[in-house]
Formats: structure tokens, sequence, C-alpha cells
């Protein structure tokens, strides 16, 4: 059966002429830099399942690349994440090019002061203030009542429910479970970059996130022990950490002693020369 393809969407005009028929407010947002994978779908499910209409942007944001970053080689297929989202019932893509977003004289930046301290922050300088502005000016051209991201980011979905309570922007954000190949390794765009050894590599990640989900069933709560435990599982097969950290999941903060009743354990870690970043959760009871 021919599946059909969602409307693209190119400029926010256009964009409008799609959302005004949603001016209950009735609408799910999915903001993406396309490369669609699973992980991203399961977030296009959830909008287009508890709303009338629905968006997905697809948008590889300069703003949020450092110089050093893989802006360029970014993967950017269009066609093939439309043809990802024929049959997901998804109603617009929204697929701006940069001047569409960032017009001639464009000189304001959103900035979230204390999440973006720690963790990718200080490794990143200047990417969640890209992230913040982009998603910003995404929700005044969508106009959503919720939007959807993944918890794998979970950094930036911190920043972003801080600056939407901030700025009183009228939206829900919803964070999604990460999607998972079935050996572990979190789905991400950047899993792409990866030779068949360097996925093989990849896996110690999750590998090391389990082992400290392991040890905090079983009664472990020292923050250095649960460190250690993914450390090691990293340390022979990574090329570069960025961090290990375990830390308050509403902060952000690193814990220090023991873990009280809930914790972040996040990882950033170079595979070959391929960053990638995971995390877990612990405390939290996320089973169906
Ligand atoms: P990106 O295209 O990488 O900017 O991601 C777009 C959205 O998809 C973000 O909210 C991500 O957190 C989310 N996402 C990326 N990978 C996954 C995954 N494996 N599972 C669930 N959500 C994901």
């Amino acid at each position: 059966m021919l599946m059909s393809l969602p409307l693209v969407l190119r400029t926010r005009s256009e964009l409008r002429g799609y959302t005004s028929a949603f001016s209950n407010g009735n609408l799910g947002f999915v903001p993406t830099m396309g490369a669609l994978h699973e992980g991203h779908l399961s977030l296009v499910k959830c909008a287009v399942e508890a709303h009338e209409g629905s968006v997905v942007s697809i948008f590889v944001n300069p703003t949020q690349f450092g110089p050093n970053d893989d802006f360029h080689k970014y993967p950017r297929s269009l066609e093939q994440d439309l043809k990802r989202l024929a049959g997901s019932g998804v109603g617009a893509v929204f697929a701006p090019d940069v001047a569409e977003m960032y017009p001639e004289g464009a000189q304001t930046l959103v900035h979230v002061a204390g999440l973006t301290e720690g963790l990718c922050g200080p490794v990143r300088p200047g990417h969640f203030d890209g992230v913040a502005t982009v998603v910003a000016k995404l929700f005044h051209a969508v106009g959503p009542c919720t939007a959807y991201f993944g918890r794998k980011d979970f950094q930036q979905l911190a920043v972003i429910r801080r600056m939407v309570a901030d700025l009183f922007m009228p939206v829900r954000v919803e964070g999604v479970a990460t999607l998972r190949d079935p050996d572990g390794l979190a789905m991400s765009s950047r899993n792409a970059y990866l030779r068949a050894d360097e996925r093989a590599h990849a896996l110690c990640i999750s590998r090391g996130l389990r082992a400290a989900q392991r040890a905090f069933a079983a009664g472990e709560r020292r923050v250095a022990e649960l460190h250690a435990l993914v450390l090691s599982e990293l340390l022979q097969e990574v090329s570069r950490i960025d961090y290990v950290s375990v830390v308050d999941p509403d902060s952000l903060v690193a814990l220090n002693g023991l873990v009280h009743e809930r914790a972040l354990v996040a990882v950033a870690a170079y595979v070959g020369t391929t960053r990638l970043i995971d995390n877990t959760e612990l405390g939290v009871d996320r089973s169906p």
C-alpha cells in the first residue's frame, strides 16, 4: 500500500497555513535535526496520538554547533526522512533553511544559566544557547500545546523545561524514554558515523549505565562506587571521556557521598571521532 508523504513546509508563512487550522491549540510538536530513526519516530507517535494536528521540524541548527563540531558533515537526508514519516500520521514537516530561521540581522540569543553549567555545558560552549534559541523560535513559529523531547538528551530537556517556565511559554514539555537498539546502544543520528568495530566499542556506554542501574537496584548508594562502575566499562573502549557524572536529576549538580532518592548517571564520550551521550535515571520506575 502506498503511504502518503507528509506536507512539507519551507517557510513560517506556509507553516501558519497548516497550524492556523488548529487555533484551539490542539497541536503536538517534535523538533529534530533530521536523519530520523526509530527514537525520533517514538516521539512522533506520542505527538500524533495525543493531538489533532502534529508538526515535525527538521532543521540542522547552526547556532548549536561549535567551530570544531560536525555541523557540515551532520547527516542530511530529507527525502529519506519524509519516507520514514509516511504512515506515521504526522500532519506536516517544517523544514526551513537557515535564512528562514535566522533572517539577516538576527541578534537575539536565549541563555539558560545554572542548568547549562555542568555536563555538556563546559565542553560545548554556546551549545545550549543555540538549542534554547532555536527551540524558542520554533515554539513561536509552530504554536504547539505540547512539545516532545527525548530523555536521551536529558540536559537539553531540562534546559527547555526551564526556558518554558521562565519565559511563560504556553507549551507543555513531555520527556520521552530513550529508544535503544536490541543490544543496548541508544539510537542516535550520530551512530551513522560509527564503523562496525567502533559500534561494538560504543556498547560499553549502555553496559556501564546498566551496571550502575543493577548496582543501585541491589542497594548500592555510594556515588563514588556507581561512578567507578561506569568508568571501568568505558576505560578500555572509548577514545576520550568528556564526563561520567552522577548528578541530581533536577538541578544537574554533581552528587557527593550517597544517592538519597534519585540520581541521573550521565556519560559523554568519544568512540573514534564520534561523540556519544547517554544516561540512566536511578530511583525512577519508568516501567509501564
Ligand atoms: P535530534 O534530531 O538529535 O536533535 O533529536 C531530536 C529529538 O529526538 C530530541 O528531543 C532527542 O532527545 C530525541 N531523541 C534522539 N535520540 C532518541 C532516542 N534514542 N530515543 C528517544 N528520543 C530520542
